[in-house]
């Protein structure tokens, strides 16, 4: 039914094709880094084994033309899922989506400039004072594993990164970073932290 429909109606094959897309929503929906699971995806994906066979063999049983454009179309469509699937394993499932649009989404790492509130402040953690450079250094390497971490631009001279929680509590990157592995509530007040 669907071959005979599929056949009179160009590119519903590539529609077909879009066999990966409800794992791809789902990684979305869950966020974090998805497991890979290959050998399942190519069990998903072996039924356009068919159609690639009818689109591309030009004496196939149905005696129908082969559409070679209509056939790269699904080979890429099939591609661009696993693609996007592989990202999502090693980037986070909502790679695509801008931060700003995820709900909850806190930015933690603030620049503020040295001399200023709440640079003077202590960090609750290691009880040094924020502005100290160590901070900085130690933080960058810190960083670089963790996941939907913001991104670090080099602050200049006279200004410092610091993480700031929305309940507006100021840490060292490196101290806030370490404790929310472990953690999800603020060393000070214990209220709630949203995920990085
Ligand atoms: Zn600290
Ligand atoms: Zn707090």
């Amino acid at each position: 039914m669907l071959l005979l429909f599929a056949f009179d109606h160009r590119f519903t094959f590539v529609v077909n094709s879009l066999w990966l897309l409800p794992q791809i929503v789902q990684n979305a929906s869950i966020g974090g880094r998805s497991k890979l699971y290959p050998w399942f995806n190519a069990v998903i994906c072996f039924n356009q084994i068919y159609i690639v066979y009818l689109l591309g063999c030009s004496e196939n049983i149905y005696q129908v033309e082969p559409r070679y454009t209509e056939l790269m179309a699904v080979l890429a469509v099939l591609l661009f899922q696993w693609v996007v699937l592989y990202l999502q394993s090693t980037q986070g499932g909502r790679f695509f989506v801008p931060n700003q649009l995820i709900p909850g989404y806190h930015k933690y790492i603030v620049t503020v400039k040295r001399g200023t509130t709440p640079s003077m402040e202590l960090c609750s953690i290691c009880l040094e004072r924020l502005q100290d450079h160590h901070s900085l250094s130690s933080a960058v390497g810190n960083l670089t594993d963790l996941e939907n971490s913001d991104i670090i631009t080099a602050p200049a001279e006279d200004s410092i990164q610091v993480m700031v929680t929305p309940c507006k509590h100021y840490f060292h990157v490196h101290c806030l970073s370490s404790w929310m592995e472990i953690k999800d509530y603020c060393p000070v007040d214990r209220s709630k932290l949203p995920p990085r």
